[in-house]
C-alpha cells in the first residue's frame, strides 16, 4: 500500500477505487504501516491535537522569550494589539501562529508537524478553524489526517526539511497541509483539496532557509505567521474552484527541483540570507560569546 503516498494522482486514484475518504486512506497506511489499531491512530491524533491546542495556550500566556533575546514575546503583543488590520480572526491567526512556534524557539512542547521550525502553522490554522467554523475535535483530526497525506508525498517527491529544500520545503510544506486540510475540513471534494496543496506550493516556492545564528527563530517564527495566512488565502481560492492551472505534482517536483538546485548558504547553515547580513552576523557573534561564557570552567 505503500504506493499510495508516491504522487497526488495516485492517491485519489486509490480513493476513488476503493471508495474511500482521502482521511480514512491514511488511517488504513498508518495502520498497515505501523501495526497497530485504528483506535491507536486515533489516541495518537488527540494527543497531538491537545499538544498542539496547549502550545497555542502557552505561547498566548506565559513568558516567551528565547536565550538569544530574538524572540520576546511578539505573539502576545499582536494579540493584545488594538488596531486589528483585516478582523479580529485574521489577527488572531497570526498570533496563534507565532505563540505555538515561539513556544518551540522557547524549547517548550510542540508538535513537530512537519518539522519543529513550522510547528506554529497548524496550531494557528487549525484551532481558528475550529473555532471560527464551530469544528468538532473529530473534524479537525481527519482535517491533521489528510495534512499527513500530503506531507508524506511532499517528504517522498520533494522534501519537508530547510537543511534538504529551504525553508519552502519546511514551512511551505506545512502551509499546503494546512490548506488542505482547511478545505477537507469544510467538505471540498478531492480536487478541492489537491488544489489547495498546489496553490500553497506556488505561493512558497523559493523560499531559502536563512536562519540568523542558526538558531530557528528568525525568520523563522514569522515565517510560520505568513505560512499560516497563506494556508487560509489558497483554501479560500481553492474552494472557489479556481484552478491552479499547474497539476499539484507538477507543483511538487518544480519544489524539488527548486530544493535541489539552492546553494548550500541557503539550506540551514546559517550562512546566506538573513543569517549573512550585518545584523545577522552580530546577533550570531553575540550568541557564539553567550554559549562559550556558559561552558563550565576546566580544573
Ligand atoms: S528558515 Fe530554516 S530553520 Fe527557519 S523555519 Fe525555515 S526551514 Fe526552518
Amino acid at each position: 500500500m505503500s504506493f499510495l503516498f508516491e504522487d497526488f494522482k495516485g492517491w485519489k486514484e486509490y480513493c476513488d477505487q476503493h471508495n474511500k475518504s482521502l482521511h480514512q486512506s491514511v488511517i488504513d497506511y498508518e495502520v498497515e504501516q505501523k501495526e497497530i489499531s485504528e483506535a491507536l491512530i486515533w489516541q495518537g491524533l488527540e494527543n497531538a491535537y491537545r499538544v498542539m491546542k496547549e502550545a497555542v495556550q502557552t505561547g498566548l500566556t506565559e513568558d516567551m522569550k528565547s536565550k538569544s533575546g530574538m524572540i520576546d514575546n511578539g505573539a502576545k503583543k499582536v494579540f493584545n494589539h488594538k488596531q486589528t488590520v483585516l478582523s479580529k480572526e485574521f489577527q488572531v491567526l497570526i498570533s496563534r501562529a507565532l505563540a505555538a512556534k515561539e513556544v518551540n524557539s522557547c524549547m517548550g512542547r510542540v508538535v513537530a508537524a512537519p518539522t519543529a521550525g513550522a510547528s506554529g502553522i497548524l496550531p494557528g490554522v487549525l484551532v481558528t478553524l475550529q473555532e471560527i467554523q464551530g469544528l468538532s475535535d473529530r473534524q479537525i483530526m481527519e482535517g491533521l489526517l489528510v495534512g499527513a497525506g500530503v506531507a508524506l508525498i511532499l517528504e517522498k517527491r520533494a522534501s519537508i526539511a530547510g537543511a534538504v529544500g529551504g525553508c519552502q520545503a519546511e514551512t511551505g510544506s506545512a502551509a499546503a497541509m494546512g490548506a488542505g486540510a482547511i478545505v477537507y475540513c469544510l467538505g471540498g471534494n478531492t480536487n478541492q483539496v489537491f488544489n489547495a496543496v498546489a496553490i500553497t506550493i506556488q505561493c512558497m516556492l523559493g523560499l531559502v532557509c536563512d536562519p540568523v545564528a542558526g538558531l530557528v527563530e528568525v525568520p523563522c517564527v514569522v515565517r510560520n505567521a505568513s505560512a499560516a495566512a497563506i494556508a487560509n488565502s489558497s483554501a479560500q481560492i481553492a474552494l472557489a474552484d479556481v484552478s491552479a492551472v499547474i497539476p499539484v505534482d507538477e507543483c511538487v517536483e518544480a519544489m524539488g527541483e527548486v530544493g535541489q538546485s539552492m546553494e548550500t548558504r541557503y539550506k540551514e547553515t546559517a550562512m546566506g540570507g538573513l543569517a549573512a547580513t550585518t545584523t545577522g552576523q552580530a546577533i550570531s557573534k553575540k550568541v557564539l560569546i553567550q554559549d562559550i561564557e556558559m561552558l563550565p570552567d576546566e580544573e
